[in-house]
């Protein structure tokens, strides 16, 4: 993985090691699961919706870096955000990383460092683990996701 860049590096590494937001939820409305049985991770994020506002986000779980890294970014970037806004990032980060940037309709600030992933189809699964994840919850799914 030597040419995804130094900042991705830096930033995989970072959120891997301490990762943000990493706990559950006691005032959860909304939970989901999901698999990526491909590489072995397991995610389940926590959601506490007020009106349609993310009044806070937590996940928990066990998986290779970049899904660590994709879902500690994904809840410090989701907080505050209201349900259609996190839909759209949703998108847009979804557009990042299979390489599809033309159809990015929200800015990703600090979430374009996974750009690189798109290069690495096995990587995309892990970095959108997360965010299929989160979908789930918003929508009120109960069976656990999967990226298979
Ligand atoms: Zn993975």
């Amino acid at each position: 993985m030597s040419d995804l860049g130094e900042l991705y590096q830096q930033v995989i590494l970072d959120h891997n090691k301490r990762p943000r937001n990493f706990h559950r939820l006691p005032r959860a409305n909304r939970t989901a699961e999901g698999y990526n049985p491909l590489c072995g991770d397991h995610i389940t994020v926590d959601l506490e919706i007020e009106g349609d506002t993310i009044r806070d986000i937590g996940f928990e779980g066990t998986g290779c870096a970049v899904s660590k890294a994709s879902a500690s970014m994904m809840t410090e970037a989701l907080k505050g955000k209201s349900e259609p806004e996190a839909d759209a990032l949703f998108l847009s980060f979804h557009a990042l990383v299979t390489g599809r940037t033309e159809a990015a309709a929200m800015p990703l600030g600090k979430l374009s460092v996974f750009s690189g992933v798109s290069e690495f189809p096995m990587r995309v699964k892990c970095a959108t683990l997360a965010w299929h994840t989160l979908r789930a919850a918003l929508e009120g799914k109960q069976e656990p996701v999967s990226t298979e």
